[in-house]
């Protein structure tokens, strides 16, 4: 267990690093932010900031040697700067495995089926002609993905039985990609899971996330999902930060269809935004859990107090005036002073206390 005054460092500087340098603040714990850029998200409410590249080792060196622990709110942090951190000495929760994992597709879907969890068909593309015969086999609905990098639906095409395989591979700029049979679902969830150092694992009550263009908009929990369905859900989500010997919270995105089929999408080695309501809902949040299970601490309780709802600010909803915002219910705001198209400002979280 670190003694309170450790240090964390949190490779990653938007708003999940901020309100994780929050939660260890709670708790007297320091944290150091590691991103490249100016007033960062997180580094506003840090203790300190290096603003440096994740391919600058000296900086990564330092950064290590003022840290007692590592941790990252940033999924696609190159797997060399968790190298770097752990050959200097200094451990990184979760490590090197479940990012290399996470940040390729293809990596992804076959861990995830090693884990006895199912997942949408799908093929590895990587020329038109693997897209032409992954098409045959799994179309004509079907999905589009690149490998690497994609968030928020980028890096995406929907397919149907009139599309153009060769304009959809242009338009995907030839990269490695995945093509994915399209899920007629009910509706999404995830599971939002923490592990604490020693295997201990807290599974919040989950929610069920609406997304429109590809960015979640709003979760509500607990989703509208029989028992056992829930319980499926869990128990994929477990197996898998075992599977990992994970540290720290995982959320696990998964499609319900109507025939009781419950399919893995993808899962997000950190804090997620549909664990948001978490720490007006519960009485330990995703943030503090995480930072409990990165500092060895025990995990905190995560029963629901009250059915929750929460709103992603996104783009001008945050230029909506202040006092209306407030209104809303309970307001978070990242410290972003742009305003842009799809840009993840803020969230409000609703107690949905008298609610059914
Ligand atoms: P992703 O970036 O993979 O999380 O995809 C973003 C969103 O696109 C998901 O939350 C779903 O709403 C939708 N989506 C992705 N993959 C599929 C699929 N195979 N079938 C149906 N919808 C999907």
């Amino acid at each position: 267990m670190l003694p309170v005054g450790a240090t964390i460092g949190i490779l990653g500087g938007g708003q999940l690093g901020r309100m994780l340098s929050s939660a260890a603040a709670k708790f007297g714990l320091k944290t150091i932010i590691f991103a490249p850029g100016d007033d960062l998200p997180a580094a506003q409410v840090a203790n300190r900031h290096i603003n440096a590249n994740y391919t600058d080792t000296e900086a990564l060196e330092a950064f290590a040697n003022a840290c007692n622990v590592v941790t990252l709110e940033w999924e696609n942090v190159p797997v060399s700067a968790v190298e770097t951190i752990e050959a200097a000495g200094v451990a990184v929760r979760p490590g090197a495995k479940a990012l290399s994992v996470a940040q390729d597709r293809v990596a992804e879907k076959t861990f995830l089926e090693a884990c006895g969890i199912a997942c949408a068909p799908w093929r590895a593309v990587d020329t038109l002609d693997d897209l032409q015969s992954a098409f045959t086999a799994i179309g004509p609905d079907c999905i589009l993905k690149t490998r690497r990098d994609g968030y928020d639906g980028k890096g995406q095409v929907r397919l149907n039985a009139e599309s153009d395989l060769a304009s959809a591979w242009t338009e995907l700029q030839e990269a490695p990609a995945i093509l994915e049979g399209f899920v007629p679902f009910d509706l999404e969830v995830s599971v939002i899971i923490a592990r604490a150092n020693g295997g201990e694992i807290a599974p919040y009550p989950i929610p069920e996330n609406q997304h429109s263009g590809g960015i979640l908009r709003r979760s509500r929990v607990p989703a509208a999902i029989p028992e056992e369905t829930a319980e499926q859900a869990i128990s994929m989500a477990k197996s898998l930060a075992d599977q990992l010997d994970y540290v720290g919270v995982l959320a696990l995105e998964l499609f319900v269809c109507g025939d009781g089929r419950v399919l893995a999408n993808e899962f997000a080695p950190r804090v997620h935004n549909s664990g948001h309501w978490t720490p007006e809902a519960c009485l330990a949040g995703q943030f503090e859990n995480h930072i409990r299970a990165v500092a060895g601490w025990p995990l905190g309780p995560i029963d629901l107090l009250y059915p929750a709802e929460m709103d992603n600010l996104i783009g001008d909803d945050a230029a909506t005036p202040l006092e209306t915002l407030l209104e809303q219910g309970s307001l978070t705001l990242y410290g972003k002073t742009d305003i842009r198209p799809g840009r993840k400002m803020g969230h409000v979280v609703r107690l949905l206390i008298g609610t059914p």
